[in-house]
């Protein structure tokens, strides 16, 4: 049935860069065997995943969104790729993303935009706008993305559906192509909290071949959601509202959603209080150098000669020769002005000055979110200061989109885990509008069960 869906409406919507119809039933069947068999294999068993393109997998090209790896194909399965597989989980496809998760857009995509199932004119947020607008169309009921400073969460906000970013290392990242790896995390997306958190179960837990992954035993984030279900457990919860994350561009119709769920939460008995957070404003800053010096160093890897795209430049030429025009000629324009924004911030003379800085500000950021957690139990803002905006407006400045990650980039700047969850549209265009719920880390399952509450 998902087949047939993506064959009727994918051709509009374009969330997905591959999928393989043979591959997918031959997986269904492979389940029903493992199952006839006598496999216990857990709820998800038999249910469709999009995997966002920036995860590896053997029975589809695996690309980020890019050129330089266009029909690349992995030799391995990423490990939640590998965990869901074990599980019974069927890929359906690849979802479009911006290149190298650079965007908040989808528009970055090498392959084109994907369009909003909302509104065919809008973008589904960005970078992994495929696998949110997959899941929102009803194209794939669950799907995997990847978030490094709002790509599971924002896209989720602006296409009506749930996207997590676990606690950074709780989920591991091995087969996730590398963006920035002091801030990428794997995470789940679906249409409610619990599908959410039934996908976060699955793919959840330590790795050894992800260095920074945590060895905790995590308890069960679907049992959290179903303990939610009743909004009583909102009683005494104690929920911050962060001064700084009230940005002054925001859309009306998304402000107004929000101050309506913080009162409903008030109502529930939540205690809502208000916090200060003075250094949220050079998150964005400090983000912009941490997130392109470690691109920088990650991308290094596209040589021309391990694997991807090879171009030759006119009459043959140097090493040097071939691997400038196969970078010239595979990344696009916003992956090359992160790359040269990098490698400046980390040369010698810059490099305290740009990274050092900033890192001094992603510590600072890190106490704001510690005193919080001291007052509150969870902190919730809008999940983007705007609904989705219409495709194709390409910015002569890249600022204006980097700022729309405001609210999201502080949690990956502290490591912590965030949620979003839709909470109705705007009045203004009637457009879907997400809340945003983060706790300390480690305490994923408080927003599950909050999250479970709110929906
Ligand atoms: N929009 C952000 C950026 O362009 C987020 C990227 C991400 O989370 N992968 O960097």
């Amino acid at each position: 049935a998902h087949l047939d869906r993506i064959a009727a409406v994918d051709g509009d919507i374009h969330a997905f860069l591959a999928t393989d119809s043979e591959a997918s039933l031959a997986a269904a069947r492979a389940v029903d065997e493992r199952r006839a068999a006598g496999e216990d294999l857990g709820e998800l068993a038999g249910v469709p995943l999009a995997i966002k393109d920036v995860l590896v997998t053997t029975d589809m090209p695996s690309t980020s969104g890019s050129k330089i790896l266009e029909g690349y194909r992995s030799p391995f399965d990423a490990t939640v790729v590998a965990k869901a597989r074990a599980a019974g989980l069927i890929n359906i496809g690849k979802t479009n993303m911006d290149e190298f998760a650079m965007g908040s857009a989808t528009e970055n995509s090498a392959y084109g935009p994907t369009f909003n199932p909302w509104a065919l004119d809008r973008v589904p947020g960005g970078s992994g706008g495929g696998s949110a607008a997959a899941v929102s169309a009803f194209e794939a009921p669950l799907a995997l993305g990847s978030d490094t400073g709002g790509s599971i969460r924002q896209p989720a906000a602006l296409t009506g559906t749930v996207g997590a970013k676990p606690t950074y290392g709780g989920v591991s990242r091995y087969g996730a192509i590398a963006l920035a790896s002091s801030l990428d995390q794997v995470g789940p997306c679906a249409r409610t909290v619990l599908d959410t958190a039934l996908l976060h179960d699955v793919v959840a837990g330590h790795d050894r071949h992800d260095a920074t992954s945590l060895n905790h035993a995590w308890p069960s984030m679907a049992a959290a959601a179903r303990d939610g279900v009743d909004p009583a457990s909102l009683k005494g919860l104690r929920v911050g509202v962060v001064k700084q994350l009230a940005l002054p561009g925001m859309q009306a119709g998304v402000k107004a959603r929000f101050d309506e769920t913080v009162a409903l939460l008030t109502a529930q008995g939540a205690e809502v209080v208000e916090i200060d957070a003075p250094h949220f404003e050079y998150a964005v800053a400090a983000y912009y150098l941490i997130l392109p010096s470690e691109a920088s160093s990650n991308l290094a890897k596209y040589d021309s000669v391990r694997f991807g795209l090879r171009v030759e430049p006119e009459g043959g030429g140097t090493i040097e020769g071939v691997m400038s025009a196969t970078r010239g000629a595979g990344f696009g324009p916003e992956v090359k002005r992160r790359i040269i924004l990098g490698t400046y911030a980390l040369s010698a003379g810059y490099y305290d000055a740009y990274y050092g800085s900033a890192q001094k500000v992603r510590t600072l950021i890190q106490r704001d979110f510690a005193a919080a957690f001291d007052k509150v139990d969870v902190i919730a803002s809008p999940t983007a200061p705007t609904t989705a905006w219409n495709i194709g407006h390409v910015n002569e400045d890249p600022m204006q989109d980097y700022l729309n990650d405001a609210t999201t980039i502080p949690a990956n700047l502290a490591g912590i885990p965030g949620l979003s969850l839709p909470i109705g549209t705007a009045s203004e265009d009637g457009l879907p509008v997400g809340l945003q719920l983060m706790a300390p880390a480690f305490e994923d399952a408080r927003l599950y069960r909050a999250a479970s509450a709110i929906e």
